[in-house]
Formats: structure tokens, sequence, C-alpha cells
């Protein structure tokens, strides 16, 4: 492959099922601590699964797990993913007891949390690095989603690239995973812009990274913006996309591995058809044209490529 695909079977030799939980968790953005309106982006119920509803910790986790198998997806183990919201917004003994109910299932190995950069401190990484010593996974996924500021105030992020940088430094410097979301076509961010974005990941401790392209949802201030000025976005179609992925993933350091590349909600949340292309075309798509040009995830980094 010409890119380092994500694989837990590659990182822990098992094949492990994240379960997507909603750990009751709110949002500094939403809540009025940081902000009221979110990031502009984001309808946050776009990314529930419908079996976390009404249900505690353990009765997602059991949910989760037939939702799967009924999938017919096997697996060693599985991973409570706490998604929804920002994932460590509130005391440190709340995180406990979520953290500890999910792990105390017996056939979930590990966490994935996924978070705001600037709902993390000394104290729940300590904690988290702990978790870890005594044998669970434990992993955390950082919103970045721009390394610029001028875009992340724009979007109404509410913190900037230095609190990531501080955040992800100081998760890695514990011995805890990092991953990355990063989103691919934000207002006022240029093809160029883009392009550096990647060598100024490339520059962080992360050790994956999920690239969604903007996807506009139904009546978030994204949507309005975008009507209001169309010239300040780069909308592209999957081609464009995954030429200029290409592109991103030459500068891109060659051991973070890749994620996601697409995002696709629920119909019912965007006007864009864009959203139904599948995961897996896409990916596919990636691999040819990296195929075309000869090249392959890290090249323009002078950094030594991998090998597959
Ligand atoms: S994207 Fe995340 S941080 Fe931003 S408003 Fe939504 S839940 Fe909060």
């Amino acid at each position: 492959m010409r890119y380092t695909p994500f694989s837990y079977k590659e990182r822990y030799g098992l094949r492990l099922q994240r379960l997507a939980l909603d750990g009751g968790f709110t949002c500094p953005n939403r809540d009025g601590t940081v902000g009221t309106g979110g990031c502009t982006f984001c309808d946050n119920r776009a990314f529930h699964p419908s079996y976390t509803e009404g249900k505690n910790i353990t009765e997602q986790i059991e949910a989760g797990i037939a939702f799967h198998a009924g999938r017919g997806r096997q697996a060693d183990g599985y991973l409570a993913y706490f998604q929804a919201f920002s994932n460590t917004y509130a005391p440190l003994e709340v995180l406990r007891a979520r953290y500890e109910e999910a792990l105390s299932h017996p056939a979930v190995k590990g966490i994935v949390i996924g978070t705001r950069p600037d709902c993390i401190d000394d104290g729940k990484l300590d904690y988290l690095a702990e978790l870890k010593m005594q044998g669970n996974i434990v992993e955390v996924e950082y919103g970045i989603e721009s390394v610029y500021d001028a875009t992340l105030e724009r979007v109404n992020r509410g913190h900037a690239f230095a609190c990531t940088m501080d955040a992800v430094t100081e998760t890695h410097r514990r011995g805890v995973p990092v991953g990355g979301h990063i989103i691919i076509g934000l207002p006022g961010e240029t093809r160029e812009m883009i392009l550096e974005e990647a060598s100024i990941l490339s520059d962080l401790p992360i050790s994956s990274l999920k690239i969604h392209q903007l996807q506009i949802l139904k009546g978030t201030a994204i949507g309005t913006e975008f009507r209001e000025h169309p010239a300040d976005f780069l909308r592209l179609g999957p081609e464009e996309y995954i030429d200029l992925l290409a592109d991103f993933l030459e500068r891109l350091r060659p051991d973070i591995a890749i994620g996601r590349i697409v995002s696709s909600v629920p119909p019912s949340f965007t006007d864009a058809p864009w959203g139904l292309l599948k995961q897996e075309e896409l990916w596919k798509m990636l691999e040819k044209r990296l195929e075309e040009r000869n090249s392959y995830q890290g090249r323009l980094t002078g950094m030594k490529a991998f090998s597959k």
C-alpha cells in the first residue's frame, strides 16, 4: 500500500472493533463555558449511533456488540469509543466512573477517547497513563480541525492551535497514543494552506490521523456562511479531493496511520450527495491515484518510505 492504513491488528496484534458510545458528556463550546453556538460545522447528532439512545454504558456496550455481530463483524475484543461531544469534559471522578464502567466489561480491552484539546489537564492525563499502565488499551483522539488560528476563530472553535500542540505533546509524553482529526475545506483555507498543514501536523507526535472533507450539514452556521460567501470555500468533487489528498499525504510523515479519509453522515443531515460516497471507494481511488503518480505517503518529507 502507498499510504499507512490505521490497523489495530498491526498496533496490538488483535482484531478490535470500536463501539461508539455516548458517555453523557457535553461540550464547553455549547454550554457557555467557552461558547454557546458550538463550532460552525457541528451537528453532533449526526454521529450518534442509534443503539446508544437511553442506555447506560454497559447497556450501550452490549447493544454495540450485538449491532456489530449482527453485521457479521468478527472481533477478538472491543474498544469503548467515547465519541459523542467532548469526552474528557467532566471532573476526574466522573471520568473514572464512566471509563471504568466500560473497562469492567469482560469483552472490552480498552478505551478510545475523543475530545477537545482544551478539555484535558495534567490530572486527567496522569489518570489515563495509569489506566494504560494497568494493561488497558488507552488512546486519545483530539479534534484538531485546522492548524490555522484564523480558521479556528472563523469556525468558532474556541481555542487556538497552541492549545492543540500542548495537549498532543503532553498526552504523547505519557505514552498514550494520540490521534488527530482534521477537516479539509474549511472557509478561508487555500490549497497551499492545506498542503502546508500536512507538514505542520507531521511535526506533532501524533500516531494517527482522521481526515474529513468539509460536509455542510443542514441547519449549521457554516451552511449559512457558505450560502453568503461561497467563494471562501474550496468545494471539491471526489476526484479533486482525492488529488488534493494525494498531495497532502506526500507531505505527511509516513508513520502517521490514516484512519479515515471521508466523512459520511446519514443522508437526512446533508444536502450533498458527496456524503454518500463509501469510505472503501475513496480508499481505492486514493491508492490508484498514488500508484499513477508512482508516489506514496511521506514522499516529500524526505523521510524514509515504509515498505509494503
Ligand atoms: S465539533 Fe465538538 S467541540 Fe465543536 S461544538 Fe461540536 S461537539 Fe463541541
